[in-house]
Parts: C-alpha cells; structure tokens; sequence
C-alpha cells in the first residue's frame, strides 16, 4: 500500500459534547450511521417527507446514467412553498423569518406571514417584466433582506437565480450573466460596506455596456439613496441620477408595492432547476455549478437540522453572503425550510470597530454562530479584547466552513467565542456538493481540533490513494493515512453538473476515480477514522520525495503565538524538487523582530519534522484572497517563482499581491 500525502501534523486535544447539549440534541444516537449507511437511500427518502410535495415521486434514486443523477423522480413541489409558505400557514406565522441589521444599523424584522407577502409580490412584479418558468434571473445585490426575497421569489415562479456577489466587478457580472443567459437582473443603488457605498447600479451598466444581448429587465432598489454621498473619495452618482436607461432600468419602489400579495407557486419538478452559482474560483476561471429543487433541498434542510442542532427558539446567524453557496444553503433554503429565524448582516465585521459580530450576538442574542477561517484568523489578529467586552451567552453552537481550519484558530474559537461551552462543527463541502458532507454531529461526537471528523449520515467518504486503493479498508488498525478525498455515492443535493459544459463536469470530477465524486481535495485519515481535511491537491507540495500539505505547515507557523495567518507554497528547487515557502501576518501583539523568522522555521520543523521545515518565511501585511475569503496560493507560487501572475479576476484585492510581488523581489535581489 502507497501513501499519496504524507502526514505530518499531531493534534491529540479532543472534546466531547457536553452532557446537557448531547441530552436536548436533535440526533445523539450513534447507531443512526449505521441505520443511514444501511438504506441510504430510504434515509434521505425520511428526509424528503418532512417537505411538503404537490405530488410524491415514484422513484427515489436514478442513478442509470452516472455521473448525471436524478432523486425523487416523479415528485413535484416548489421550494419557496417549503420555505415561506407552509410556515406562514401555520403556527409560525408570526414568528420572525429573517432577523436583519444594516451595516448602519438599521434594523428589520421580517415575519413569515410579512416574507410571504413581500416574496409574492415580488414574484408578481417579476412576472410583469416577462420572467417566467424556466428563465435564469441574474440577482447582484447587497445582503439586504430584499436579497433573499428575490432568490425566493424566483423559485416561487419556476425561474432560476444566478446570485453574483455584490464584490465581483463589472466584468465578472459580465461573464456571469452571458454565461447564463439571463433575462433580467435585480440589483441595488447600492450596499454599504466599511462605511462606503459599493456601487452596485453602476457596475451592472457597465456590464451590459460590455454586452449582455439577454438582459431585457433591470429591477433596481433603493437601498442607499446615496446622493450626495462619497465612494473612496469619489462622489456617489444618486439613484436617480447614472445611466437610467429608459424601458430597461425599472425602480422597485414603482413597481413592487403595487403588486398583489397572491401569487401561486408554480409546481416544479423535483429535477428541475432551482439556481446556477459559480464557485469562488480560488484555482481558476469559476464554474456554473447547478442545483435542481427536490433533492437540494431535502439536503439542507437535513443538515441544518442535525448538524447546527436547529431547534424552534434558534436565531441562526451564518455570516456569509448569498453570493456564496454557504448563503443559499444556510442563510436561505436550509434555514428558511426548517421554518428558522435567521440573521442576515450587511456590512463588515469591524464597522464601527472590530467588535460588531460580537455587538450583534449580544444584541440579539444569536444563538448559533456559522461563519468561515479567514474571519476567525482575522479576529485573533485583532486580539482577545473585542470578544471579551461583549455578552455571548446566548450562543450554543459555533460552525466553521470554507477552508481547513487550522488547531489553534478552532481552540481560539472555542475559547473566546463559545466560551468553552459550545460544541465547535467544522463543516467541510462545497459549492458543488450542495450541502455539508464531512461534519460533526453535535450531540454525538467527540470533536478533535483542526478535524471535520466523519462524513454526515448517508455519505460516505473515502481516502484514496493514486491508483485508487481505499487506504481506509486496507490500512492497519489504527494506522494513519493520507491520500484524495473521494465520494462514493450520489447525495441528493449534488450538483446536476456544469451549466452548458457537461464535458468539464465529468473531466473535472468523475474521471480520476470512475464512478466516484472527485472533489478535488487532499485528506488524511488518522488512527481512529477522523478525516482531516488538507486543502486542494493542486497545492501539495513535494519535498525531498515526501508530499507535505501545506495545511499541516500553515498550523504549525499559527501554532507559534506571534502568528495569526500563514500561507505556505511549494517553489521549484533544484535539488529538492520543491522548497518551501510561507507567507506569514503576525498578530497584533507582536512585531517582527530579529531572530523570529529563525524561531518560526524552528516551531515548524520541531513540531511536524525537519522535512516541513520552511526555506524562506515572509512576513506580510496581507495575503491574497478570494472575495470569499479563501487564499489563494497559486499567485503566491507565481510570485515565489517570478511569474507573471496567473488569473486575478476573484481576487479581492489586487494590491495585496502586488506588493507581495515587490516585497519578494527586493528580497531575490
Ligand atoms: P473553485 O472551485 O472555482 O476553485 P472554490 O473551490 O474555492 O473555487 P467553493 O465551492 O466555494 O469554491 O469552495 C469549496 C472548497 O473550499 C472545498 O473544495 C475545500 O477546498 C474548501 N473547504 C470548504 N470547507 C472546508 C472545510 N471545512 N475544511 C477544509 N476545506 C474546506
Ligand atoms: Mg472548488
């Protein structure tokens, strides 16, 4: 048996659910793993029966012609129906759907009887600018609660959403929407983001100026009306005022409150589309990634309920933006399906200062806190003392999702933020995965820091090696492993495929490993079956014949206290094959000083071996990353290698990596 990665890194902290949360938890039998693994199938079809369906399906798995799968064949529904409607009927018809707080503070509470009716509206409003079943609505808008309704609104009228996040450019818009071929496109004036105003309105003029012969329809909202007001130094054109383009651009405010609140929802096939979303695109040019209605969401609403432990009283706060899949499933139809209350937060995380998440939890006493690694390491830049001032005894649950998370960011989490009370889930999945696969339970494992644990109930994930071999059935008992993630049977919500390119859909992720779900992700397995998540396979280094991660390098440099982030990539090297390199920000409590790049050097190569020890550490301000937040360490190996800088259109911010660049070479020379 050959190894694909080695493995390096030792964590043997371990946690178990505490007693009282394991006793009130909505799953804390151990033996549903094995029920689940038994009759997948018949477990997701348990799942499914708690949405409400206008017909039943016949068939609860087509799986004839992979790697193109089809679940609850037969079945109708609608999926803004599962999320608004059938609360609004009921005994949660007052109840608080969609809790918000602008970046300014304004704040809205939104019942589920109040959603439906906006969410009707707007659908009619939709149906009067010629959207109907079957179109692609392009949504580029700023987290407000109007965000939401449109997503829901299209699903109410059978037209797919394509949400692009309100940081991308003109350019990306551009792209995206001709990708799709929208009809139309909901946007804002404007967000507010660190006190300025992202012009939103401008962005898509510029894109169709570029040429977007689909759009026939601009919805425009007025969200922040901002004559007057300035952007980065530069004067905010007003919301009347830009390029209004007469019969295209209609006002919101003209045209939907007028609409009636009766809208029927259109009966959807299972199968059919409920929305195109390209990935963040921290390897390259993103994909349309596409989720159809039935089986998605039977797929969040299952995980919202086990793994953030959803309960009645809950007020769940998942921080990302509906620009990312992490906001469709956990912000929107995940949630909203369970009949949830939801926090939805426009601005940055430190506007006014770097405590607003934790004023928010304490305002409106959050009880379930999902939100990602790069806000975590930022938050332990910033220091212990913005959590200290605040009261977050509501919460109970604390989440991560969108990159590996490295040991000593979880403990910070666990401690500072939960307290030591709350059970920590570290969610791994993706864009399109749909919906969380590899994740703790909370009322039944033991969690280990820096480790996503076991695949969810009904999956079942595997480590490979090259040529295939399940490393995890052949290894000795107890023997540690390393190697590809793979998936090996259909889920429900995994994606359908690539919107207009089913060819890179099946090259992509089905033809390393026939007839299983290549993720594009490197794991290892230890001693007792825990999955440990090592980023992308694309950034394993090789060293001196070894294949080092560069998650395992990243948390030993974080492990030292100076150090709150690190990036660490493979540079070409003569003798080695690859040297390592890393990009290091300190904490706000420490500064460079001589004598701390040979200290960091140490840590690594004492904590995980000479081998991983790194050639050269840079200590930097910023590290490149996408508008999502992940890094991204191929333009970090163009700039370690002295290449021109590969594609940059996702990155957040392209200075950061330009003086990355210049920091580097002055180094060189
Ligand atoms: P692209 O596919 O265009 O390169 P992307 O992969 O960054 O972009 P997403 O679908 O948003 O787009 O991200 C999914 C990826 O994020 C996963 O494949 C994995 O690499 C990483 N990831 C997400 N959650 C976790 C987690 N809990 N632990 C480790 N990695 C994670
Ligand atoms: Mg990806």
């Amino acid at each position: 048996m050959h190894e694909t990665i080695d493995t390096l890194l030792q964590e043997g902290r371990t946690f178990a659910p505490p007693a009282d949360f394991a006793a009130a938890a909505n799953v804390n039998d151990p033996a549903i793993y094995e029920q689940a693994a038994q009759d997948s199938v018949g477990f997701w079809e348990g799942w499914a029966k708690q949405l409400d369906w206008d017909q039943p399906w016949n068939q609860a798995l087509d799986w004839s012609n992979p790697p193109f799968v089809k679940w609850f064949v037969g079945g109708k529904l609608n999926a803004c129906f599962n999320c608004v409607d059938r609360h609004a009927a009921g005994e949660r018809s007052g109840k608080t759907a969609i809790l918000w707080e602008g970046e300014p503070g304004d704040i809205r509470r939104i019942s589920y009887s109040e959603l439906k009716d906006e969410v009707s509206r707007l659908a009619n409003a939709l149906k009067e600018l010629g959207v109907g079943k079957g179109d692609r609505v392009c949504v580029y808008m700023p987290m407000v609660p109007e965000l939401a309704f449109a997503m829901l609104a299209c699903a109410r009228i059978g037209a797919a959403h394509s949400v692009v996040f309100g940081g991308f450019s003109a350019e990306s818009l551009f792209d995206r929407i001709n990708d799709g071929q929208a009809k139309a496109v909901i946007t804002a004036d404007g967000g507010w983001r660190r006190g300025s105003v992202v012009p939103l309105k401008r962005a898509v003029d510029e894109a169709i100026q570029m040429g977007c012969p689909s759009i026939e329809k601009v919805l425009v909202l007025k969200r922040t009306g901002s004559e007057g007001l300035m952007t980065q130094g530069v004067p905010t054109p007003a919301y009347d005022q830009g390029k209004w383009v007469e019969g295209r651009d209609v006002r919101w405010e003209e045209l939907v409150p007028r609409q009636s609140v009766e809208c029927p929802c259109e009966s959807m096939d299972a199968e059919d589309l409920l929305y195109i979303l390209y990935t963040s695109g921290s390897t390259g040019k993103p994909k349309g990634i596409i989720h159809t209605t039935g089986g998605y969401l039977t797929g969040v609403m299952a995980t919202t309920k086990w793994v953030f432990d959803l309960k009645e009283d809950d007020l769940f706060w998942c921080t990302a933006d509906c620009g990312w899949v992490t906001g469709h499933s956990y912000v929107v139809y995940g949630p909203l399906a369970c009949g949830a209350s939801v926090m939805m937060y426009e601005g940055a995380p430190d506007m006014p200062d770097k405590d607003r998440f934790w004023r928010l939890i304490e305002a409106h006493k959050i009880t379930i806190l999902y939100t990602a690694p790069t806000a975590i390491r930022a938050f332990m830049k910033w220091g212990d003392e913005y959590p200290e001032r605040c009261d977050m005894s509501s919460l109970r649950l604390l989440g991560s999702v969108g990159e590996p998370i490295n040991p000593e960011a979880w403990i910070w989490y666990q401690q500072f933020i939960g307290k030591g009370r709350c059970p920590v889930v570290d969610t791994w999945w993706q864009t399109e995965t749909g919906q969380i696969m590899i994740t703790p339970l909370p009322g039944i494992t033991h969690t280990k820091p820096g480790s996503a644990t076991h695949s969810f109930p009904g999956i079942e994930a595997v480590v490979l090696n090259e040529e295939g071999v399940d490393l995890g059935a052949v290894r000795k008992p107890g023997q540690e492993v390393g190697g590809y993630l793979a998936l090996t049977r259909p889920w429900p919500a995994m994606t359908r495929g690539i919107y207009n390119d089913p060819e890179r859909f099946i090259k992509t992720y089905w033809s390393k490993f026939p007839g299983k779900y290549f993720p594009g992700d490197g794991t290892k397995m230890d001693g007792d079956g825990y999955f440990w998540l090592l980023g992308r396979v694309d950034d394993i280094m090789l060293v001196a014949g070894h294949n080092i991660s560069t998650m395992e390098v990243e948390s030993a440099l974080v492990d030292h206290p100076a150090v709150a982030e690190a990036a660490v990539i493979g540079k070409k090297h003569d003798l080695k094959g690859q040297a390592i390199s890393a990009f290091v920000l300190l904490r706000s409590t420490h500064q460079n000083r001589p004598g701390l790049i040979d200290e960091l050097k140490a840590h690594v190569a004492h904590k995980i071996g000479a081998i991983a020890r790194p050639d050269d550490i840079i200590i930097a301000a910023e590290l490149p990353k996408t508008r999502s937040g992940k890094i991204m360490r191929r333009l970090l190996r163009d700039v370690a290698e002295g290449r021109a800088l590969g594609d940059t259109t996702t990155l957040a911010d392209s200075n950061v990596v330009n003086t990355l660049k210049d920091k580097y070479e002055s180094m060189e020379s």
